[in-house]
């Protein structure tokens, strides 16, 4: 008698739960899966879905293997080729003058299939998070307006529920819902999230060229740069050497670069109240003069503070449809593994639901994709009646993976964030210094993963 195709429901059509979909319908031939996906925004351009991330050679491994080759041709649009002898893809690290302290040795890569290739050390490249999403989307038939808001598990499957009263059946329910995922807090009430005590302000901002040169002439060409401070605060900027399309920039002869911008500090500051700026986080001038107020109040007069200020002054004024408008943010991550109660059933967890990380590694996006290959081949040998250990399977791996990154992002933020006043700071620097010399010396990463 020929079994019934098993039903797959992805909630969250986020980077993690496109690829998983791709994965399982790439897998066709081995093991068919009727695969639905549903999300909660009403179209895919309802959040503008940007700002920068890195893909590293793991997570561009897995998305090529999850990914039919028609969108793998299609990833340039998204990871653009490096700019030879003008781009280092790498983190660099410098301290809140902007002297280099650190820059560990980073494999650099012509183009994404080569990052894909790399299986010893550590290489990454700069990607515009929106427009993965959108290579990502080609061909998936995602249900938009669908905000799942819990599920009920009978004995021959799940019932996925949704906020406008339909609800949907299937043998798996995938929950790639993100940190606020519903899935999880239904299905693992107890894994919490992690709050760090840590205030996070990101936006992209279009820049040019001769302040992208000075932060250069600064600290280098390095494509993920951060500055450390004295008072726990800290700065970023992530952006590929490639200019944008010019629109309604002031001097059009100059070209401008897509840039995030970054900046954090401990959270008790903010309950120092100022008197002349009240910020109110649904006003972006008010947020951007906040952040212009720590910087000068953390930050000693030299070129780097006058870089991170004319940085500041670059964010538009006024609320646009952002995927991250400017405000105020909480830094939170989860840790897979902080919980003992882990019962694998026909629900399962995938990406930021599971194991949001802090954004200081880059590696939030890269676990997600390696779980939709991990998961996709676990199912391969899906049966109705060890449809479990193939769950059991997915999540083993998946957590300690995840976890352990997790953890490590945790231990550096944390680090990076902890105030050490001017005579802890020349112990600190002296000390990354050491690191540096050290990884560059037996050319180590201490991203890299062992096997
Ligand atoms: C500033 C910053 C920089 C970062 N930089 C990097 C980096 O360099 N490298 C990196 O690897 N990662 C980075 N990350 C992390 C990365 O963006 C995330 O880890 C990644 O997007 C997670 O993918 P996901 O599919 O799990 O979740 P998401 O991309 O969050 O997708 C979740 C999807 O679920 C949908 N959804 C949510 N709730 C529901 C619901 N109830 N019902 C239906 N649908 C729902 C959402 O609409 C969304 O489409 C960064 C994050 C930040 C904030």
């Amino acid at each position: 008698m020929q079994q019934k195709i098993p039903t797959i429901i992805i909630v969250g059509a986020g980077l993690g739960g496109l690829t998983l979909y791709h994965a399982l319908i790439k897998n066709k031939d081995k093991k068919e899966f009727n695969v639905k996906i549903f999300d909660r925004e009403s179209s895919p351009q309802e959040r503008w879905q940007g700002y920068h991330i890195g893909i590293n050679n793991y997570g561009a491994r897995s998305l090529i293997n999850c990914v039919p080759s028609s969108i793998a041709l299609n990833l340039p649009k998204a990871i653009p080729n490096s700019v030879p002898n003008i781009e280092y893809h790498g983190f660099s690290l410098s301290d809140h003058m902007g002297n280099l302290l650190l820059r560990p040795p980073t494999k650099q890569a012509k183009d994404v299939y080569e990052v894909a290739n790399i299986s010893v050390g550590y290489s990454i490249i700069v990607t515009y998070r929106d427009k993965l999403r959108h290579v990502l989307l080609e061909n998936v038939p995602v249900q938009w307006g669908k905000k799942c808001i819990r599920y009920e598990e009978t004995d021959d499957g799940v019932w996925v529920l949704f906020e406008d009263g339909s609800k949907e059946f299937c043998d798996i329910l995938v929950g790639a819902d993100g940190i606020n995922s519903p899935v999880r807090k239904q299905k693992l009430p107890e894994l919490q999230i992690f709050d760090y005590g840590i205030t996070m302000i990101v936006t992209d901002v279009a820049v040019p060229k001769n302040l992208i040169d000075r932060l250069t002439k600064l600290n280098g060409n390095g494509t993920f740069r951060g500055t450390l401070g004295l008072n726990g605060e800290a700065s970023a900027t992530i952006l590929r050497f490639i200019p944008i399309e010019q629109k309604n920039y002031e001097d059009k002869s100059e070209p401008y670069y897509r840039t995030t911008i970054f900046f954090e500090y401990p959270s008790k500051l903010d309950d120092v109240e100022h008197d002349k700026i009240k910020v109110d986080d649904n006003d972006p001038a008010s947020v951007v003069d906040h952040v212009k107020y720590m910087i000068r109040k953390l930050r000693p007069e030299c070129e780097m503070t006058d870089i991170l200020l004319e940085l500041w002054n670059l964010v538009p004024k006024t609320t646009s449809k952002t995927y991250n408008p400017v405000r105020r943010r909480k830094m939170q991550d989860i840790d897979p593994l902080s919980v003992n109660a882990w019962t694998s059933n026909r629900i399962t967890l995938l990406g930021d639901a599971v194991h949001a990380t802090s954004p200081v590694l880059s590696s939030g996006a890269n676990n997600a994709i390696q779980d939709a290959e991990v998961l996709s081949n676990a199912l391969l040998n899906y049966s109705p009646e060890n449809y479990i250990s193939c769950i059991k399977e997915y999540e083993n791996e998946m957590k300690k993976r995840s976890s352990a990154e997790v953890l490590k992002s945790r231990h550096v933020e944390l680090k990076q964030t902890s105030p050490v006043g001017y005579i802890g700071s020349i112990f600190r620097n002296n000390s990354i210094r050491v690191s540096n010399f050290i990884m560059n010396l037996f050319d180590y990463n201490f991203l890299a993963r062992k096997n």
